[in-house]
């Protein structure tokens, strides 16, 4: 009898968990999360102005994956046949998907992550102005959400670059400046706050330049990480570039490897870092494990990198998208992203319905 092959997928992110919903059924799959849930990662910021948002927006790996074996761990160190966990845990493979994005030290269970934003919410609530260091798209979000929901909280953010959301257009940055500026955030642009310096007691921040600023709270939004230093201690050390990514051919393996593929913001592909582009990479790389699985002799799919769009929402009900025609403001990609902020659309690709 044929041996069964194993999948082993590590990040219950965007990326593997659309490995391996697509995979179960025809394989023995095995995903490796240190989280117990699955988190949307573009509703996390209206989940801390409205934490009952993530009933919908967390919920179990089992909801997409029934069909499979989950290890709640990290992965910390691999081989050519197995992976290692922190539980300390040997998990042995003959087709690996690496897809652990970015870095995420929040609790390991969904009540854990909820009373994380109920704890949020407060801050936000008792205070009068907030503080919020970072102006990519976590930050932009967060004093969208905060602006709209509280309108009438000082609002202030610092970057440390002298445009907000710099990996869309400079097109976008402006009109996202200009529409918080219009709502009364007071932005710092070329500005920054030592991290270390922060303690959450802390009440006046100076920046680097010398300018003081007074914030009942803060919110640090910078940090966002490639999770790639655990790979460090395996045998794929070499396949990862300087900026922390791995390298990847056309059809999505690590160069030089005919059993390992990458997949999502882990990648070394010259795109935008999106979700729904990771999605895309995940159909490649699940019908071509499924190639290899059937040995059909078939060609692998290849991937081809997308041009640069994405759409950052401010509040409920405006947004600013950069997409192929041009860059808009306002409540057209409002009404795309803003209102529910895919949590329908996320959870449908998922095979959840409901
Ligand atoms: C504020 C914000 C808004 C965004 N809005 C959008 C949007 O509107 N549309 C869009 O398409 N994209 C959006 N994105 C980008 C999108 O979230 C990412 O591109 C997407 O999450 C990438 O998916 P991924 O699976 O590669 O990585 P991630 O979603 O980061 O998932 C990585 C997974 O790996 C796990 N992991 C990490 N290290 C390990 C380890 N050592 N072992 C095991 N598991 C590990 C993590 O727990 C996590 O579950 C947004 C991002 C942010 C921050």
């Amino acid at each position: 009898m044929a041996e069964t092959k194993r999948v082993v997928v590590i990040g219950g992110g965007v990326a593997g968990a659309h490995v391996v919903r697509s995979l179960q059924f025809g394989a023995d799959v095995t995903l490796i999360d240190p989280k117990a849930y699955f988190e949307i990662p573009w509703a996390m910021l209206r989940c801390m102005v409205e934490p009952s948002f993530a009933e919908r927006s967390l919920f179990s790996h089992n909801d997409y994956f029934p069909n499979g074996r989950l290890v709640t761990s990290s992965a910390v160190s691999a081989t050519d046949t197995e992976i290692v966990t922190a539980s300390g845990e040997r998990i042995p493979y003959n087709y690996l998907v690496i897809a652990t994005g970015s870095t995420f030290d929040g609790p390991s269970s969904k009540q854990g992550r909820i009373k994380q934003f109920e704890a949020d919410y407060d801050k936000i609530s008792n205070a009068r102005t907030v503080l919020i260091i970072g102006g990519g798209p976590t930050g932009v979000e967060l004093a969208g959400e905060i602006t709209v929901d509280f309108p009438y909280k000082k609002v202030i953010l610092i970057h440390k670059g002298s445009r907000l959301i710099d990996f869309l257009g400079p097109k976008a940055s402006q009109k996202t400046l200009d529409w918080l500026v219009s709502k009364k955030v007071e932005v710092h642009l070329n500005e920054c706050i030592d991290l270390e310096s922060l303690s959450d007691s802390s009440t006046t921040y100076t920046t680097q330049s010398g300018m003081n600023l007074s914030a009942d709270c803060h919110f640090v939004c910078v940090g966002r990480h490639v999770a790639s230093s655990w790979l460090q201690e395996s045998v794929f050390k070499e396949s990862v570039n300087k900026q922390g990514h791995l390298k990847v051919d056309e059809s999505l393996r690590l160069r030089g490897k005919t059993n390992v593929f990458a997949v999502g913001d882990i990648t070394d592909i010259k795109e935008i870092k999106q979700g729904f582009l990771a999605e895309k990479q995940a159909k490649v790389v699940a019908s071509n494990i499924q190639t290899l699985l059937n040995s059909s002799g078939q060609k692998l799919k290849t991937y081809k990198a997308a041009s640069p769009m994405g759409i950052v929402s401010l509040g409920r009900n405006a947004g600013v998208a950069q997409l192929p025609f041009g860059t808009v403001i306002g409540c057209l990609p409002g009404r795309i992203k803003s209102r529910d902020l895919f949590v329908g659309k996320t959870r449908k690709g998922l095979g959840i319905n409901s």
